[in-house]
């Protein structure tokens, strides 16, 4: 049993292929088709397609205009690619805290993080289950922050009915290998408002608009950059093995829900082991499935001599050198930070391994 995987399905072969032979492997018709199907059968608001989902939460926050001398407030559980996208851009990361039931940035935190300088929020959805996106929305709308929800581990969730891409000015999704949809590497950076994502789509291909730059006579594209540029687009190779992985992520994501049913039911009366909290209005994509634990070494270790794996995923960011070493003082943070594990959960898991997860862990620890 492995505690990630990578889900790569017979149709993302035959496209790989099928772009392979087809001699046209740069950005192209793929890659088009991809945004219109992430639009049309996620629910995502302008999806713009980009080689990774670090790249989608920078191209975010140079598209809303974050620079030097502005803060971004970020919580500083994720990956740490949510703490350098803000200092890429000269910015100042400022750590709020985090509600230790979910794993989420707390609302009350940002608030009391918000100064002058503040020019946006990083809303992580740990594991894939959504943050309280009305009180940040509201915040954000109160102080005139931008959004960029990192919605890197929550392709497919939802909140109160409405897709994770399709609430804040910007959401960025990850296609990385091991995420629920894959492209190889490769991420969205979802836009609201259309200007956002004409400006995303011209930035994306070192400034130059591919559509209105046609080549000339003289066999190069006649141009003027205006902007600082980069190359982040999604080539249609990689484009052609998401659109493959696209067609199953519905039935991948309900195998993921029902195996988190399964351990949420089995969890109930065991002590020493907690699930987070789970609220109705918003539905997981269930990267992860993630438990507080007491004891979490014993629990890792119990776990391993059943050849069960177990892993944390990522501990909080705030600490690395990087950032400037700072402390901030967050307890939220720190109660997660020294309970929280997950386990594995993804749909290459068959009932039966299921059952053994469970067994291991009311074997106790
Ligand atoms: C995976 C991940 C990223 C980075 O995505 P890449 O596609 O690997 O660049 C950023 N934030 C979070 C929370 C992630 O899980």
């Amino acid at each position: 049993m492995n505690f990630f995987e990578t889900s790569i399905s017979k149709k993302a072969i035959s496209n790989a292929v099928k772009a392979l032979k087809s001699g046209w492997i740069s950005a192209g018709k793929c890659a088009e088709e991809f945004e219109s199907r992430l639009e049309r059968d996620l629910g995502l608001i302008n999806p713009v397609t980009l080689n990774s989902g670090t790249s989608s939460l920078h191209l975010g926050l140079v598209v809303c205009g974050v620079g030097p001398g502005d803060e971004v407030i970020i919580p500083a559980q994720t990956f740490v690619a949510t703490g350098l996208v803000v200092l890429m851009q000269g910015a100042k990361p400022v750590f709020a805290d985090i509600d230790p039931r979910t794993g989420n940035i707390s609302p009350r935190s940002i608030e009391k993080k918000i100064t002058k300088n503040s020019k946006a929020i990083i809303p992580v959805h740990w594991g894939g289950y959504p943050c309280d996106m009305d009180d940040i929305g509201a915040i954000a709308k109160r102080h005139n922050l931008a959004v960029i929800e990192d919605a890197a581990q929550a392709v497919g969730a939802s909140f109160k009915k409405k897709a994770i891409g399709a609430l804040s000015r910007f959401t960025a999704f990850s296609f990385q290998a091991v995420k629920q949809l894959t492209s190889g590497d490769g991420g969205a950076l979802c836009c609201l408002y259309k200007r956002d994502a004409v400006l995303a789509k011209k930035l994306r291909w070192f400034g130059i608009d591919r559509v209105k730059a046609k080549p000339s006579l003289l066999g190069e594209r006649l141009y003027d950059i205006s902007k600082t540029g980069y190359k982040y687009h999604l080539n249609d190779l990689q484009a052609a093995v998401g659109l493959g992985n696209l067609a199953g992520l519905r039935a991948r994501l309900e195998r993921r829900r029902r195996v988190a049913m399964r351990y949420r039911n089995a969890f109930k009366r065991i002590s020493g082991i907690k699930p987070l909290d789970y609220k109705k209005d918003r539905e997981s994509s269930y990267f992860l499935f993630t438990v507080l634990v007491e004891k979490r070494k014993d629990f890792i270790c119990s776990l391993l001599r059943r050849n069960i794996p177990a892993s944390v995923v990522h501990l909080r960011i705030d600490r690395n050198s990087v950032f400037g070493g700072v402390k901030p003082d967050l307890v939220g943070q720190e109660k997660f930070d020294c309970m929280q594990v997950s386990l594995p959960i993804h749909e290459k898991l068959s009932d039966n391994d299921v059952s053994r997860v469970i067994k291991a862990v009311k074997s106790g620890w």
